[in-house]
C-alpha cells in the first residue's frame, strides 16, 4: 500500500525543487499511477506538481515543447504528435490509465518496459529539468540516476522524419517483452530497441552500417543481424535472452520495412 503523510503543493517548479531539496525523504508525484503499484511504500512529503502549468503540449516553427505532466493519453490524441509515436502508448492499460500517466513520470525513472522512451529515442528528444542541465534524452539514458531534480519540458525537434514502432506483447495491453523503433531523417537511420528487459538503446553499430549502405531486401536484413548481436538481452518472467535476441531481429526488420514503403 502507497501512503503519502504530507502533501505539498508548491505554486511554481522552483518552490517544487525547493522543498525536493530541504526535504530528505521528499517524492515527487507524477500522475502517481506508478508509485500507487508499491506494496509498500510511505512517502514522507509528496510534492505534487500539478498546477505548475507543466501538463501542455506547445509548438513553435521549429519544436514541440511538452511539459512533463502532459499525460501519454493527450499524446495519443494530439493530431501532429499521433503519428509520431502514438503506437507506442495506445495499448498501454487503457484509456483511464492512459488520461492518469505522464510523459515526466515515465521518462525520470527510465522504466526499463517503457515503450514511449523507445518511440523518443528515435526523435530529436532533449530534456529540461529543474536542478540540472539540459541533455538529450540518449545521454540521459545513459547517466547514473539523477537525484534531486525535476523534468519540467520534453523538447521533440520538428524534423522531415519517417518512423516506424514495433512490439511483441503477450496480450495487447501487457508489457512489452521487447520493443523497437526506427527513424529516418535526411538519410540519417535511428534504431532503438528496448524492454531487453533493461532500458532502451540505440543500435549504433546498425545505425552506421544503415547510413552508409541504401536500404533494400538484403541491407534490412544485414542491419537487423547487426542491431540483434550489438545489444545485450537478459531473462525476466516475459522471456528469455535468447528469444529476446531472435525477436530483436524480427522486429527491427519490420520495422525497417514500414520504413522503406512509406
Ligand atoms: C499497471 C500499469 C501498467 C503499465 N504498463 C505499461 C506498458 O505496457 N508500457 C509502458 O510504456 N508503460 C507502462 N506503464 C507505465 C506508465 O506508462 C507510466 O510510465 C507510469 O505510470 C509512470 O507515470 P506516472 O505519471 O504515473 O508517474 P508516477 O507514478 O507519479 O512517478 C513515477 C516516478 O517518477 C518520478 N517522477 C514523476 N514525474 C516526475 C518529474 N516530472 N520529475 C522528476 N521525477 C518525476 C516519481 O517521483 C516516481 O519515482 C504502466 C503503468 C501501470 C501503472
Amino acid at each position: 500500500m502507497l501512503v503519502i503523510n504530507k502533501l505539498l503543493k508548491p505554486n511554481t517548479i522552483e518552490e517544487a525543487l525547493r522543498l525536493l531539496k530541504d526535504n530528505k525523504k521528499a517524492h515527487i508525484l507524477g500522475g502517481g499511477a506508478f508509485l500507487r503499484l508499491s506494496s509498500d511504500l510511505q512517502i514522507h512529503a509528496a510534492i505534487d506538481l500539478y498546477g505548475l502549468g507543466i501538463d501542455k503540449i506547445e509548438e513553435n516553427d521549429n519544436e514541440f515543447i511538452i511539459g512533463a505532466m502532459t499525460t501519454l493519453r493527450d499524446l495519443e490524441v494530439h493530431k501532429a504528435l499521433n503519428p509520431l509515436f502514438s503506437k507506442s502508448v495506445e495499448n498501454i492499460v487503457g484509456v483511464q490509465l492512459r488520461n492518469i500517466a505522464t510523459i515526466g513520470g515515465t521518462i525520470f525513472p527510465k522504466y526499463a518496459f517503457s515503450d514511449l522512451i523507445t518511440a523518443l529515442l528515435v526523435l530529436d528528444t532533449k530534456l529540461i529539468f529543474e536542478g540540472k542541465e539540459d541533455i538529450s534524452l540518449e545521454a540521459y539514458l545513459l547517466e547514473k540516476k539523477s537525484d534531486k531534480c525535476i523534468l519540467k519540458s520534453i523538447i521533440i525537434k520538428k524534423e522531415k522524419i519517417k518512423t516506424s514502432f514495433k512490439t511483441i506483447k503477450n496480450s495487447v495491453s501487457d508489457y512489452a517483452i521487447l520493443n523497437a523503433a526506427v527513424s529516418v531523417c535526411h538519410g540519417k537511420y535511428k534504431v532503438a530497441v528496448g524492454a531487453r528487459p533493461s532500458v532502451s538503446s540505440l543500435a549504433y553499430e546498425a545505425m552506421t552500417y544503415l547510413e552508409m549502405n541504401e536500404l533494400t531486401e538484403e541491407t534490412i536484413e544485414v542491419a537487423s543481424d547487426i542491431a540483434m548481436n550489438e545489444l545485450t538481452f537478459g531473462n525476466n518472467r516475459l522471456g528469455s535472452d535468447h528469444y529476446r535476441k531472435d525477436m530483436c531481429k524480427v522486429l527491427v526488420k519490420r520495422a525497417l520495412m514500414e520504413v522503406m514503403s512509406c
